[in-house]
């Protein structure tokens, strides 16, 4: 099976767009949102679906990395990151 996972030899076919992350180049598609669809949930995303990047890192898409969750539960998720950067400073 092949994933479209980003290794240098391939990195022609995508580009990085302005919010930091891997789209295609022939389609503008967000790859993040393709391999979950495709690899994580296998089927389409339903509107309102977001693909969170475990790690935080927008780039990494490996499957283990990509996990699909509705926008208010990521919303959420985000605001308990961004609270505790918050009281860390
Ligand atoms: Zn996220």
């Amino acid at each position: 099976m092949r994933f479209p996972f980003i290794t240098p030899k391939k990195k022609k076919e995508y580009y990085i767009d302005p919010r930091g992350y891997y789209r295609y180049r022939n389609s503008d598609r967000l790859v993040h949102r393709h391999i979950a669809a495709k690899h994580v949930v296998k089927r389409r995303l339903k509107f309102g679906e977001v693909v969170h990047h475990k790690n935080g890192n927008k780039l990494d898409n490996r499957i283990s990395n990509l996990q699909v969750m509705t926008w208010s539960a990521h919303n959420r998720l985000h605001q308990k990151q961004w609270e505790k950067k918050r009281k860390r400073r």
